[in-house]
């Protein structure tokens, strides 16, 4: 089924996972962390795509287990900056062969330290945007495509309208909802939509929330993804950074606080990067189970 027809029915909650990274490529430990997750009856499930690495490859074969083994609605990201044509077509015809309608179509990054040997490259792909129309030109609507959005601003980008406009071409060549970067400010997210909305953008646009539950991964992440920290949690990771077990507790509330926030405002839809843990994504639901009802889940 394609998300777009569910996110015609009601907002979702949805989990991302990524494939398991070890020398061995040994990806059987995601087994257990979808198991645990199917617990909470997601609308659906998303497996991360790297274009290089031991995880290479591994996107297909979670995101048709999600599908055919537990019958849970998956979405496969897919990543083209360093990709030929070719291998989206084979990308692509792979997630045919094993039913999964849907794809989360994104430019990706440079991998860490070769930058300069791609700059220099004769690109096929330079946009998310491009990646949306190769694949409606080579196979029509049979998938449904999303995009992601930056309520921050995306790194590259000189100004929020700029990356604004360049989000309306992501979903004018396609994209039929949008998932958000993470950030511990919903204002940001409030004003993505609120403009989004004045210049024609009409799509879903699901809240992606992480459940930050280490000080140390906590501020690396959010340089990486250029999302600011509130001051009140940096108050609260700088008194507890050597305090494992109240970290946990603290990013598990925040995000439980983030969600109800949302929820109250109609959110289309929530979205949690769980990093594979699914304990933590099982204590924010027992945590406010019946604010999540409001989204139509047990
Ligand atoms: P684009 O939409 O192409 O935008 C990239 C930059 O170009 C932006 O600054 C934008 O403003 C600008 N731009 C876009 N179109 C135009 C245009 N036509 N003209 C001028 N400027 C333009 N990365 C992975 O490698 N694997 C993953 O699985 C993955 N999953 C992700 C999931 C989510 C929900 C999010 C938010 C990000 C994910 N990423 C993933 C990271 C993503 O690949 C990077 O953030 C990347 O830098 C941008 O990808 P994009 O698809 O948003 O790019």
């Amino acid at each position: 089924m394609k998300i777009s027809e569910l996110l015609k029915e009601k907002a979702t909650i949805s989990f991302e996972v990524f494939p398991p990274k070890n020398k061995e490529g040994d990806i059987s430990s995601i087994y257990y962390t979808i198991e645990e997750l199917a617990k909470l009856n997601p609308d659906f499930i998303s497996v991360t795509y790297g274009a290089g690495g031991s995880s290479k490859g591994k996107t297909v074969e979670i995101a048709s287990a999600i599908k055919n083994q537990y019958q849970i609605e998956s979405v496969a990201h897919l990543s083209c900056i360093t990709s030929a044509k070719e291998d989206i077509l084979t990308e692509c015809r792979a997630l045919k062969e094993h039913n999964v309608d849907n794809i989360l179509s994104l430019r990706g990054d440079y991998p860490a330290g070769e930058e300069e040997k791609y700059r220099d490259m004769n690109l096929e792909f330079h946009y998310a945007s491009e990646l949306n129309e190769f694949i409606r030109e080579n196979f029509g609507d049979s998938f449904c495509l999303s995009g992601a959005c930056y309520p921050e601003v995306h790194q590259e980008a000189d100004c929020f309208r700029d990356d604004l406009e360049a989000l309306k071409k992501k979903v004018d060549a396609g994209a039929e909802y949008l998932i958000t970067q993470i950030f511990f400010d919903n204002s940001y997210y409030y004003r993505l939509v609120k403009e989004a909305r004045k210049i024609g953008i009409t799509v879903p646009i699901l809240a992606g929330i992480m459940p930050v539950t280490n000080a140390k991964s906590l501020l690396r992440t959010a340089k990486l993804c250029g999302c600011s920290i509130p001051f009140q949690l940096s108050t609260m990771i700088e008194t507890y950074y050597n305090y494992p077990e109240a970290m946990k507790e603290i990013g598990i509330n925040y995000a439980a606080h983030q969600i109800i926030d949302l929820i109250t405002n109609g959110v289309d839809g929530i979205h949690i990067y769980t990093m594979n843990k699914p304990e933590i994504a099982q204590r924010i639901f027992a945590n406010i189970p019946t604010v999540l009802k409001e989204l139509n889940h047990d």
